[in-house]
């Protein structure tokens, strides 16, 4: 945008205020409020920010102060606040882009891919819980009559959440979100809304924009939007499947009708895939990054019959009990969940693709049976492995794996470091489990 465009587009908007906003090291929407009249501040040297107080942004209390710098393509309306645009920036320090910004780090990863003349594109599906606070402190699904055993695509359900949906959709729909379908999931309280796929920088500030309108508009109806992976035991949990595809500006690449297993993929498209099955112990730890992702990614069947959730690391056709589903001529990465930083996983995806193809992997076959039928003993034979199952196992892959390390840089290194003392803290409280188990009978 021209800087006349950007005045006419406030002028059309009504805009007094931009939010300046970027993510954390777990991909939560920070920001700062700049009147209009200062927007060029932000596109220029950037809103400035005391490094520190941002988490994993690798900058100590006496060091420098990181500043955001303003994208202008993609400013947009953020019409759940009247008065308001959103610009995503990039954050800079000491007048260079910034080695520890999630963002900046998937743009190194787009450039890799831009130097081969290649896109990545991905449609990510942003799946949440609709709660409120019970009387007792708790939370609960939002709507007391949802109650089925099977909810998925319930029409009660989805009619009776229709109040906040259809703000949620209109304020998508004002910031130039393209949604295409809405449901009610597997989960009481859970929904999921489906938007237009877009080249993978933009699907992330677009999961970043749909987070804050969904917790906004939730908490101005006094209810709350979760992205937690597994609010309840005993439910479905949260994901958010990335369907992924390369392009090279006119064709998608993953596509090709001829394939002999019958998945309508491309040699390119075997190698991503297959690079991403060989990483996939450490993108494990960047797509499902807390302690509670892991009771999503549980193996076999859970307590409601089905997660849905992957625990294996195969792929399949149009198998939802595998990590990798092919819904044909494109991958749906079933692996990460709504916790996730948006940027490092796609940003860890790219890199284990890449490494597929520069090293011509090959997946092997499709496992089209459901997976969580599977014994070990068939598992093992069948040479499928199984997904970390907690976070320490996770970021342990992760340390270990020298190619994820190397291509994210530093951020990295401060993630683990991060998500190792996440899981002390964790092992080292005392759960209500734990009290229920112990407390009598030993
Ligand atoms: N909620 C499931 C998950 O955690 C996915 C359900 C679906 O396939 O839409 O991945
Ligand atoms: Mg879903």
């Amino acid at each position: 945008m021209s800087s006349s465009d950007t005045s006419h587009f406030f002028e059309q908007h009504g805009t007094k205020f931009i939010l300046a906003q970027f993510v954390d090291i777990h991909g939560a929407a920070k920001a700062k409020t700049v009147p209009v009249k200062h927007f060029s501040d932000i596109t220029g040297r950037g809103a400035g920010f005391a490094g520190f107080a941002i988490t994993g942004m690798g900058i100590e209390p006496h060091g420098p102060d990181f500043m955001a710098v303003g994208d202008v393509s993609t400013l947009g309306n953020v019409s759940w606040q009247p008065g308001y645009a959103r610009i995503v920036c990039d954050g800079h320090v000491d007048g260079k882009p910034w080695p520890h910004d999630p963002r900046v780090v998937l743009k190194r990863q787009v450039e890799r891919l831009a130097n081969r003349g290649l896109t990545f594109f991905t449609g990510l599906e942003p799946e949440f819980s609709l709660l409120k606070r019970t009387p007792e402190g708790g939370v609960a699904p939002f709507d007391d009559t949802d109650v089925l055993a099977k909810p998925c695509y319930d029409y009660k359900g989805l009619a009776r959440a229709g109040n906040y949906l259809e703000k949620l959709v209109a304020a998508l729909q004002g910031s130039e979100i393209d949604v295409f379908q809405i449901d009610h999931e597997d989960a009481n309280g859970q929904f999921e809304v489906n938007y237009t796929f877009a080249d993978c920088l933009r699907s992330c500030d677009q999961f970043m924009l749909f987070k804050m309108a969904a917790s906004e508009i939730a908490h101005e109806q006094g209810l709350i939007c979760s992205f937690m992976p597994k609010p309840f035991a005993n439910r479905p949990g949260n994901g958010m499947h990335m369907h992924m595809s390369l392009g090279d500006g006119k064709r998608n690449l993953f596509e090709d009708k001829s394939d002999r297993r019958g998945l309508d993929l491309s040699k390119l498209a075997y190698q991503f895939l297959a690079g991403v099955l060989k990483h996939a112990p450490a993108l494990t730890a960047l797509c499902a990054p807390t302690v509670n992702s892991y009771k999503r990614l549980v193996i076999g069947r859970s307590l409601t019959g089905a997660t849905w959730a992957p625990a294996y690391i195969s792929y399949g056709d149009n198998n939802r009990s595998s990590m990798v589903r092919v819904p044909k001529g494109r991958l749906e990465l079933r692996l990460p969940d709504g916790a996730c930083n948006p940027y490092l996983a796609t940003a860890a995806v790219i890199a284990a693709g890449l490494d597929g193809i520069d090293n011509e992997l090959d997946p092997g076959d499709p496992q089209n049976m459901n997976l969580y039928e599977l014994s070990d003993a068939q598992l093992k034979q069948k040479g499928i492995g199984i997904l970390p199952q907690n976070l320490h196992a996770a970021v342990t892959a992760l340390a270990q794996d020298g190619v994820i390390r190397e291509t994210l840089g530093p951020v990295i290194d401060t993630f683990i470091e991060l998500k190792h003392m996440e899981w002390i803290e964790y092992m080292r409280h005392v759960s209500d489990w734990e009290l229920k188990s112990y407390l009598q009978s030993v």
